[in-house]
């Protein structure tokens, strides 16, 4: 995997959503080719491993791992991290495979999707919602696929722009879509409760491609769709 080029224009800390009008796309990080994927699923979670890594943080936090309270912890660490962390082991694209040929090309938006993930910069969980709304072109996905994608693309170490740019990616390579519109707005506990403590505080990050990306009453009517009536 190369270095990440970052773009910060995409991290907008406030309410309203901001769009992007950025055309240079994020590397896809993880999700980049076949490789990257078979690779992943090979690697499969050393448990053992995990909980002597866990008895190592309680021991140089300054803990006594052997304490009664805390002899379990490990291992029920190293379980938890293993789910947290399970789509590494999952190829997100599977879900899209299955899909229904309609002559519908009309918005389809699943709005409120939520998930949690971990930021791999602190380890920490960030949660919220993921929109995600396409163009079909004859194709069209079963509605909870697109629940299944943001599932196993946050179940990863993640970085909000870049899993907010995989979604997209994985639709419109995948899906054929004439335009693709995600939208991720999410809470860090790493900015709550660390750091400059802002609780509150809600990340928003887009990624528009197609015609969502070139026709601004495309890209209005999806922003309208997903701010709908709440806001
Ligand atoms: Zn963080």
């Amino acid at each position: 995997m190369g270095k990440q080029k970052r773009t910060p224009r995409k991290h907008a800390i406030r309410n309203l959503p901001q769009m992007s009008t950025d055309t240079t796309p994020l590397k896809t990080g993880s999700l980049d080719g076949e490789d990257a994927v078979s690779e992943a699923k090979s690697r499969v979670v050393d448990m053992q491993r995990l909980e002597q890594a866990v008895r190592e943080i309680l021991a140089a936090v300054g803990e006594d791992p052997d304490r009664e309270g805390l002899l379990e912890t490990p291992r029920r660490v190293a379980r938890m991290y293993a789910e947290l962390f399970s789509g590494l082991h999952d190829d997100p694209r599977q879900y899209l495979k299955k899909v229904f040929t309609e002559k519908y090309d009309e918005v389809v938006l699943v709005r409120d999707i939520s998930f949690n993930s971990m930021c791999e910069h602190h380890l920490l969980p960030f949660m919220g919602k993921a929109h995600i709304g396409y163009i079909p072109n004859g194709k069209v996905l079963g509605l909870s696929k697109l629940a299944r994608v943001v599932e196993s693309v946050s179940r990863r170490p993640q970085v909000q722009e870049r899993m907010t740019e995989e979604i997209a990616h994985l639709l419109e390579s995948e899906l054929d879509a004439k335009g693709v519109a995600v939208v991720v707005e999410a809470t860090h506990t790493c900015m709550t409760i660390r750091g400059v403590r802002k609780p509150g505080s809600l990340c928003v990050t887009s990624t528009m491609k197609g015609l969502f990306r070139t026709n601004q009453s495309s890209r209005t009517e999806i922003m309208q769709l997903i701010n709908g009536d709440r806001r």
